[in-house]
């Protein structure tokens, strides 16, 4: 458990990428390689959260995800870790008809069965009425009391955690870039940054609602939002992201995922091309992590008969 908690100290390597014309070079800070099952931004967000709920006598920890989501299988990994029962409310009530079925086809939800994680599946409009007091109460009577830990496990305790994200040996980059989907983990980089630092944010998904997500969790304004490579929104791709994806995997033998990591390194690619940085520039990728959600995603890709990701 103290393990667990501390791995966090733990500095992350940023790794040299590449150098591009104009003196421009890219380094990747490998959050991935943080935990095998916790893997990068949600160790992160969830380590202080853990903390409080165990200081706190908790022994549930109750949360909400889709069923591929990131968070869900980290949080179902660190609550078998940190010995706390974990509970996920998963959008989808027809994923719980048949468990064993969805089981077989899902391996985010085997592997946090497999953690001991309950499950609750719900209707889309149910789960849209996840933060309502009326909902909390019917959980907290099906399941007990508990510590909740929002969707995506965007709170101040996690942002705090995601704070511990950037070092004193960072302070070289010009600018950091990391993935967006609440906004938690950025807002945490952009409190931990540098007044000349730059910090963009990549957005996985189409939302306009993100800027002021992030202004609730921080009050410097050293940052700015790149809306143009969502590839058409949350979890959503196309063969070149794809392309993209497997060809960095091959020269650089770094995998990436195609819900966060690849938009964004595809779009800190496209940037550089297009003349964005100053001559000069040190820039700094966040490796958040998410490849747990890989084998979900091929599955999809299968269907429709695309290249799949090489892992
Ligand atoms: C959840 C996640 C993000 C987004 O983090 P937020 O704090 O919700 O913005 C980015 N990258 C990966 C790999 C993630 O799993």
């Amino acid at each position: 458990m103290a393990n667990f908690l501390n791995i966090a100290e733990k500095i992350t390597k940023n790794q040299f990428i590449a150098e591009f014309p104009n003196d421009i070079s890219f380094f990747l800070k490998r959050e991935d390689l943080l935990h095998p099952e916790v893997s990068g931004n949600k160790f992160r967000k969830l380590k202080y959260n853990i903390a409080e709920a165990l200081e706190q006598g908790h022994q549930n920890l109750l949360t909400f995800g889709g069923a591929y989501s990131n968070h869900i299988a980290a949080t179902a990994a660190a609550g078998k870790i940190a010995g706390l029962n974990t509970i996920g409310v998963i959008r989808g009530e027809e994923l719980g008809g048949n468990l064993t079925k969805t089981l077989a086809q899902n391996s985010t939800l085997k592997f946090a069965d497999s953690c001991g994680m309950q499950f609750k599946f719900v209707t889309r409009s149910k789960y849209r009425e996840k933060e309502t007091a009326s909902f909390l109460q019917e959980l907290k009577e099906e399941f007990g009391t508990f510590y909740l830990v929002p969707e995506g496990g965007t709170n101040a305790l996690a942002v705090k955690g995601c704070g511990e994200i950037l070092t004193e040996n960072d302070k070289e980059f010009d600018f950091i870039a990391t993935s967006v989907g609440t906004g938690g983990t950025i807002s945490g980089i952009i409190n931990a940054s540098g007044k000349n630092q730059k910090v963009l944010g990549f957005p996985a998904l189409k939302g306009d609602f993100l800027s002021e997500e992030i202004k609730k969790f921080s009050s410097k304004n050293n940052w700015e939002l790149i809306l143009k490579y969502h590839f058409g929104g949350y979890a959503k791709v196309d063969a070149h992201l794809i392309e993209f994806i497997n060809n960095f995997k091959e020269e650089y033998q770094i995998q990436l995922d195609p819900i966060y990591t690849g938009k964004l390194v595809f779009g800190i690619f496209d940037l550089i091309k297009a003349g964005y940085f100053p001559a000069g520039s040190k820039i700094l990728g966040i490796h958040t992590g998410g490849l747990q959600g890989i084998a979900g995603m091929n599955s999809f890709l299968k269907k429709k008969n695309m290249h799949l990701i090489t892992d």
